[in-house]
């Protein structure tokens, strides 16, 4: 018997009976969150008062309670599940798989006793990201579009290393990005023998430090509030400066920049301003690896997801004429709409 899947007017992703991902949903006593980006904790707060359990990888966990520590998981019936890890529930089980995207993200996948199969992506880059065999996928929009083709994929990790390096030789190097891609740079700089110190406010410092918890190795870390890297910076010294893309109209301004996006289809590398360089290192599936994973898993049914960005529509109509298999938006009406990088 086949198992049902949409996704509601909330943004939640309804998988089987009982799991809602990524939002809350009032009838699900199951509630998954798939990685600690803010457009995927919609409804949380109510989740943890109302839910039967709260489930998600130990490292999504960590993350939340450093980048959204107001949520109050601490309070609610949180459950961590591995990678792999099967929850039993009534007549369903539910594992999370790993997705490469942030640290910790996952995958979801419910099986019925009886035999049927549905699965949700979550936000993923193809690259490292195991494909879920299903009947119904519900698979996310972000570059589901054909314009969002990124074809210099290979390459873009060593053109940031080169491009770091000679920045470096001019001072301070300061990089902005979103929490997630900001460690990813760090891994990349680390993993090339970049080894100038690494400078950071208090949040990204954090976050960082649940990275290396679970596994990822940044560098040499510093806080900028505290005088080594107080130092560094003011005195211009050879260092890599790490902000959120939110302060990228406050620091560094006269110093040599990066700024690392996924929205960037031109080329790898682009110059944006004076002393400044856009590099596009995205964490999501671009437009080709989006039709990829589909035609991979090859599911009866696909769900695109409508809510999160405004290219579900067409994702499912390039899912339809391409591959002939029978793909949906939902929620129909884009019920709310956000700019993800
Ligand atoms: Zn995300």
């Amino acid at each position: 018997m086949s198992l049902e899947a949409m996704v509601s007017e909330r943004g939640a992703v309804l998988l089987g009976n009982s799991v809602a991902c990524d939002a809350f949903d009032e009838g699900r006593p199951l509630r998954i969150v798939t990685h600690a980006h803010a457009d995927h904790l919609v409804g949380l707060k109510q989740s943890l008062r109302q839910c039967e359990k709260v489930l998600m990888t130990a490292a999504t966990r960590d993350l939340i309670e450093v980048m959204n520590g107001s949520l109050g998981l601490a309070d609610g019936n949180v459950e961590t599940l591995e990678y792999g890890e099967t929850l039993q529930y009534g007549d369903e089980r539910i594992t999370l798989v790993k997705a490469e995207h942030i640290l910790g993200a996952a995958q979801v996948l419910v099986e019925a006793t009886s035999g049927g199969r549905v699965a949700y992506t979550g936000d993923f880059r193809l690259d490292g990201t195991p494909v879920l065999d299903c009947d119904t996928l519900v698979v996310e929009a972000t570059y589901g579009n054909p314009s969002c083709r990124r074809p210099f994929k290979m390459g873009v990790k060593e053109l940031l290393v080169s491009m770091v390096e000679k920045k470096l030789r001019d001072g301070a190097v300061y990089v902005f990005g979103f929490h997630g891609k900001l460690q990813e740079v760090m891994q990349i700089l680390h993993d090339a023998d970049v080894s100038v110190p690494f400078v950071m406010p208090e949040r990204v410092f954090h976050v960082s430090q649940v990275c290396e918890r679970h596994g990822m190795q940044l560098g040499c870390l510093t806080l900028s509030t505290e005088k080594e890297g107080r130092t560094l910076l003011d005195e211009n010294l050879p260092c890599v400066a790490f902000y959120h893309m939110n302060s990228r109209g406050h620091v560094g301004l006269s110093n040599p920049r990066v700024c690392v996006s996924g929205w960037e289809f031109r080329s790898p590398c682009r110059q944006i301003g004076a002393k400044e360089h856009l590099i596009a290192l995205s964490d999501h599936s671009d437009f080709d690896d989006l039709i990829e994973y589909v035609r991979r898993s090859k599911p009866k049914r696909v769900i695109t997801d409508n809510y999160r960005v405004s290219h579900g529509e067409t994702l499912a109509k390039e899912i339809n004429k391409r591959l002939g298999i029978h793909a949906v938006a939902m929620p129909k009406k884009t019920a709310h709409w956000e700019t993800l990088v």
